[in-house]
């Protein structure tokens, strides 16, 4: 197992939080530990972009090996919105309440409620390479918001195979089966090779 220290480009605690009960025996620092105590930006059109940006952001700024993540909402009955958009679909205030009710909204109308979270994450070894790992999550979009766990779209997505939205099951069983946790994985499996 790789023992290296890994900058996480985020400025998202919830992120932290996930991924170091996920990356237990990995190392992660903040990028303000190394000054940057600004929003990183993320001005892509895709998520790979999003999650490349972030992690380069960091990198020329340390040197130092970093990852970074990205993550959106594709529902199939609004053909994959809101995506990469999925932080400010209801605006720039990116508020989390805003954004579900926003989205109950336009699925008013649709039977198909089918719907996935997809996350990227970018590594950049301290050598400058880069890899990409992706993790889905299918499931769907309930019809209100139930359950106080987690964060984000967590009231409204119910994982496949499941009766309750992420807000309501533990987060120990959200890291069993979400799309960050499933990136992660990936990115572990290449720590150990
Ligand atoms: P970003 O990856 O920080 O740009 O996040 C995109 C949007 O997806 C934000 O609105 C997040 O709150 C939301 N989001 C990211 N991960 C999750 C998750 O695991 N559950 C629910 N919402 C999430």
């Amino acid at each position: 197992m790789n023992n290296k220290t890994y900058i996480f480009a985020t400025g998202n605690m919830n992120k932290v939080k996930e991924v170091n009960q996920l990356l237990s025996d990995i190392d992660i620092v903040l990028p303000q530990v190394f000054g940057i105590t600004e929003e990183i930006p993320e001005t892509g059109d895709t998520l790979t972009a999003n999650a490349l940006e972030k992690a380069r952001y960091v990198f020329e700024r340390t040197g130092k090996a970093c990852f970074s993540e990205d993550t959106g909402l594709e529902v199939s009955a609004l053909d994959g919105a809101p995506g990469v958009y999925t932080a400010r679909y209801a605006g720039d205030q990116k508020d989390p309440v805003d954004n579900m009710e926003k989205l109950i909204s336009e699925l008013s109308d649709h039977s198909d409620r089918s719907a996935q979270f997809r996350t990227i994450i970018a590594l950049i070894e301290s050598d400058g390479n880069e890899h990409l790992f992706e993790g889905i999550c299918h499931g769907s979009i309930a019809a209100k918001r139930s359950g106080k766990k987690g964060f984000g779209y967590d009231p409204v997505f119910i994982p496949e195979g499941f009766d309750l939205t992420f807000a309501q099951l533990s987060q120990d069983v959200k890291n069993t089966l979400s799309h960050r946790a499933q990136a992660i994985s990936k990115l572990l499996d290449f720590f150990r090779t």
